[in-house]
């Protein structure tokens, strides 16, 4: 079952993506029914790995655990406004992405690798019944899980391909709005992971393309879509790999009339999406044969 169709039939309030709707839950319950509805969805999806078609590896499907009780744990600071709640002190988690080892940290890099492991792309998926829609919902959960203490990912993205002949996605957050110490130790561990991988040269750690104030290599939405899909080796082939960046604050916007709906207009598409940054056009050369028109906003 497709992890969007899942999640709308048994939980549809997850789907309000009317900001109104999000505040007034929060202001007028005595608890926030809506984010509590999305951590019981992934405690239920730890339960019925099968029923909600986890990826189907056993080192990916024991992770399930420690991720949803990380995810808990976050959602419970954010809760009682502890701001710490998205980018915790202390150790990151040691994931597996089909039997490769991550370090995630941060409340949103759990919650895409979720989406990324969680859920059959359908055979005929494409950006407008698919895609779009997955991080778009992807956006909207991690707004709900923070709202109290009113963070949200200021770029997500997701990546898509067939790995032999089972389509996936992989989906991430940037970095922004921590306090700078947190930022940089996050910042670095997934740089660390890069170099390790042999998509990021030593001197980069300083080093970047983003012109003067500019974000350093690893702080992208990309980093971990770039890192699961190289782990991945040959059982992708990299002229297939596509992705699209996405704001959520101007994604999910209120007044826009249908979030769920591609963009469709020169103007929106701007607005709404990202094209890969300079960094990211080095690095995610880096994988093999990709074609960056492949991450254009303009091709989605
Ligand atoms: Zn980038």
């Amino acid at each position: 079952m497709p992890i969007h169709q899942a999640f709308h039939r048994d939980m549809p309030d997850a789907f309000n993506l009317d900001r109104a709707g999000v505040w007034f839950s929060l202001c007028c319950g005595a608890f926030d029914p809506i984010s509590l509805q999305i951590v019981a969805l992934f405690d239920d999806i730890n339960t019925r790995r099968d029923h909600y078609e986890v990826i189907n590896d056993e080192p990916t499907r024991e992770s399930f655990p420690k991720v949803v009780e990380r995810i808990k744990t976050l959602h419970t600071h954010a809760r009682s406004r502890d701001l710490s709640s998205i980018f915790p002190e202390g150790a990151a988690l040691t994931v597996s992405y089909q039997g490769t080892n991550f370090e995630l940290e941060t409340l949103f890099d759990l919650v895409g690798w979720i989406f990324s492991v969680t859920g059959k792309t359908p055979d005929d998926a494409t950006p407008a019944n698919y895609y779009y829609p997955l991080v778009i919902l992807y956006s909207q959960w991690c707004r709900t899980l923070c709202a109290k203490i009113e963070k949200e990912p200021q770029m997500v993205q997701i990546t898509w391909f067939p790995q032999e002949s089972i389509k996936r996605v992989c989906l991430g957050s940037n970095l922004d709005r921590p306090k700078k110490l947190r930022k940089d130790a996050a910042r670095l561990k997934r740089f660390t992971m890069l170099h390790t991988d042999g998509l990021a040269e030593e001197a980069e750690l300083v080093d970047h393309y983003t012109g003067d104030g500019g974000q350093l290599i690893g702080h992208c939405a990309e980093t971990f879509p770039m890192l699961f899909v190289k782990s991945l080796g040959n059982t992708v082939t990299m002229t297939d790999v596509k992705g699209v960046a996405v704001k959520p604050f101007a994604a999910l916007a209120d007044g826009l009339p249908d979030k769920f709906a591609v963009p469709n207009t020169h103007e929106l598409r701007t607005t709404l999406l990202e094209d890969p940054c300079d960094n990211c056009k080095v690095v995610l050369p880096r994988l093999g044969h990709i074609n960056l028109d492949n991450f254009s906003i303009h091709n989605l």
